[in-house]
């Protein structure tokens, strides 16, 4: 689901767009009149007078948030306008070209509506333009333009035309792919990160196991608070989330730069670089819980903790090297808890 603050950033993108758009549009109309009237070509002239009020009452859709009569209203007015422009100058000014990037804005439309309906619009648009294109020409082919341009301004607006849609192609096509990199980027970071605490989850883990190298240097610990249920139980499901929220904090804290997460409901694990007084350093933890504060409501809650530590050895699996600490720290439940085993 969209926080408030997504849709907001959503919302100013594809508002942006349609104002970037439509100013962009309107510039180009302003431009098509100036040229149409210094090579007097008059119907032209009264085309983009048409176009100039179309676009400057396209900025009321965009107040009013109206984005997919926006979207359409361009869509029809491009095709109109090209159609109308190759056929009274024919194939040679590159009237046509611009079509092919009405197919871009259209798909660009569809992701931004999330809508099945759009995306399938977007493709019958697509075909769509690519007949009139093809029938453009052969129209062109068949029949003398209405106005005879100079050669000059041929060239110029073939070069302009070409110009102005691979530069659309490429604005349109950049905004698109930085907004999908940052929103896979945040979701790929969210969908690791655990919720409750703020440290990484079990995707988290494996996704730091799987590039850390020269794994035989380091020890993987597994704690597991004790008698969690009981916490629950007695002071309640908000004060679990307390302990476990508090009980991240301290710990993280205490490891300094070692990688934490959360396996679990209420198991952790931690990866320790080798030193020579390992299972002193690693109960130190569970005897920082031990001795901490846990104030819920003005009630201190006792916390303890158990630990099962294990080395990395013979190349073994992830799992296997969890299991191992697992294993650890099944004994040191099954023998009185609040203890570390190695
Ligand atoms: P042991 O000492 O053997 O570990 O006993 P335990 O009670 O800690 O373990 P048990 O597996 O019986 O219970 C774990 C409890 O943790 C059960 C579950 O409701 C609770 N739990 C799991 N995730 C959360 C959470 O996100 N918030 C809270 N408040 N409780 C949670
Ligand atoms: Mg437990
Ligand atoms: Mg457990």
């Amino acid at each position: 689901m969209q926080t408030i603050e997504e849709k907001k950033a959503y919302d100013d993108v594809v508002k942006k767009t349609c104002l970037v758009t439509n100013t962009a549009y309107l510039a180009a109309h302003i431009f098509y009149l100036i040229f149409f009237l210094i090579t007097q070509t008059y119907v032209l002239v009264y085309v983009n007078i048409g176009s100039i009020i179309i676009y400057a009452s396209f900025y009321l859709l965009i107040k009013f948030k109206r984005y997919l009569f926006f979207k359409d209203g361009c869509g029809i007015e491009i095709m109109a306008y090209m159609i109308c422009a190759t056929i009274l100058c024919g194939f040679g000014p590159g009237f046509h070209l611009c079509i092919i990037g009405l197919c871009i804005i259209a798909f660009y439309a569809a992701y931004f509506s999330k809508s099945n309906r759009s995306n399938k619009k977007a493709v019958i648009w697509t075909i769509m333009s690519m007949f009139i294109y093809i029938g453009l020409y052969f129209v062109c082919d068949n029949i003398t333009p209405y106005y005879q341009l100079d050669h000059w301004a041929v060239v110029f607006l073939f070069v302009a035309h070409a110009f102005i849609v691979f530069m659309f192609i490429c604005i349109y096509l950049r905004t698109f792919t930085n907004y999908a990199t940052k929103l896979e980027d945040r979701i790929k970071r969210e969908s690791r990160t655990d919720n409750l605490t703020q440290i990484p989850n079990r995707y988290g883990l494996y996704d730091y196991l799987n590039v850390l190298e020269n794994k035989e240097n380091y020890v993987l610990a597994i704690f597991d608070i004790d008698d969690f249920k009981k916490i629950n139980d007695k002071y309640g499901h908000i004060c679990g989330d307390y302990v476990l929220k508090e009980l991240a904090r301290i710990t993280k804290l205490n490891i300094g730069d070692s990688f934490i997460s959360r396996y679990g409901g209420e198991e952790f694990i931690t990866i320790l670089k080798k030193e020579d007084n390992m299972f002193d350093k690693i109960d130190l933890i569970r005897k920082q819980v031990e001795d901490h504060d846990f104030i819920f409501e003005n009630i201190n809650i006792d916390v303890t903790i158990t630990t099962g530590a294990s080395d990395y050895i013979n190349d073994i699996k992830n799992d296997e090297w969890i299991n191992m600490a697992d294993s650890k720290l099944y004994e040191g439940k099954n023998s009185g808890k609040n203890k570390t085993v190695m």
